[in-house]
């Protein structure tokens, strides 16, 4: 067991770092980063995940390249253009909105900044986090469809089930589901309430690759498959559901490792001509480095996920 420490390029989720775990096992190494306000009974999905990569592999691809988006984090419009040029040719772009402390205008100018980067053909998606309410995300959305010269859809405007079920009846921007497939009791309520038209699906917190495909099927609406920040490790596994689903009509968040700026790998999984190969790279162990007290802490995390009942099944 190896733990990383690794620097991002930019604020991200209120992070500027990320660390985590790489495990081997008899089919390869996997990652089991579940961010640090996870407790252990939700950190032992993220465990599934990292067993499945280490001991069992993936399903066979049906596919060998995964498009992609780039991710534009909350900032401004003169870097956000600069990083979609700087994306290795990806045609969809996801746009961060809804942070702290910007308003309307900031949000307006990156779109408009995206939508001039990517040109008329690009498609834009926004990603909310679930920070809006119902009017709000109406009123908001229309806006941002403005200036986005149209938006794909919009990923998690709203919090709950029933928000994003009203919020779809008063919105013709399409809707994704993220939050509510990920961290809920019953991820298809989703389905069953109309609440979305694309839900995105994320390997570790979901338990696994084959859990996603056996989600994917029973929700049966259209899947993006995204990342939760991992190494090129993590990313892999993305990478393999993505390429496994049986059909894939959205570019997915998996360029990631664009968010760092260094990996465990010598070779990440950058986007060429906008697409990941699908590939499974392998850790440099000089490359998978952290402070003492930081691999203590993880060993401990890891011991508390061990000893949660959840993981005896
Ligand atoms: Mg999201």
């Amino acid at each position: 067991m190896l733990v990383y420490d690794l620097p991002l390029r930019t604020r991200f989720r209120g992070l500027l770092r990320r660390d985590g775990v790489l495990l081997r096992g008899d089919a390869g190494w996997g990652e089991f980063s579940p961010f640090w306000d996870y407790d252990a009974a939700e950190s032992s999905a993220w465990w599934r995940a990292a067993r499945e990569a280490a001991d069992e592999g993936w399903p066979a691809p049906v596919r060998d390249r995964v498009p992609v988006n780039v991710t534009v984090p909350a900032v401004a419009p003169e870097l956000a253009h600069a990083i979609v040029l700087a994306s290795g040719g990806c045609r969809t772009a996801k746009v961060k909105v809804a942070e702290p402390g910007q308003d309307a205008a900031d949000e307006q100018a990156r779109l408009e900044a995206v939508r001039d980067a990517i040109g008329p053909d690009g498609a834009i998606r926004v990603d909310a986090n679930a920070a809006w309410d119902v009017d709000t995300a109406v009123a908001r959305l229309a806006l941002l469809d403005r200036a986005a010269g149209g938006l794909e859809y919009a990923e998690q405007p709203v919090p709950t089930v029933d928000d994003l079920a009203a919020l779809r009846r008063r919105t013709h921007v399409p809707i994704a589901a993220d939050e509510s497939i990920r961290r809920a009791a019953d991820p298809l309520a989703v389905a069953r309430a109309h609440a979305a038209d694309v839900v995105v699906l994320k390997v570790q917190p979901l338990g696994g690759v084959r859990a996603c495909l056996d989600l994917a099927e029973r929700i049966g609406l259209p899947v993006v498959v995204s990342s939760a920040l991992e190494t090129s490790v993590g990313l892999a596994a993305g990478v393999a559901l993505a390429a496994a689903l049986p059909d894939l009509p959205y570019a997915c968040g998996l360029a990631t490792a664009q968010l760092f700026t260094a990996d465990v790998v010598p070779d990440p999984l950058l986007p060429v001509d906008g697409a990941l190969p699908v590939r499974r790279p392998e850790p440099d162990r000089a490359l998978v480095t952290a402070p003492d007290e930081l691999a203590a802490r993880w060993r401990e995390r890891v011991r508390s996920v061990l000893a949660h009942p959840e993981d005896q099944a």
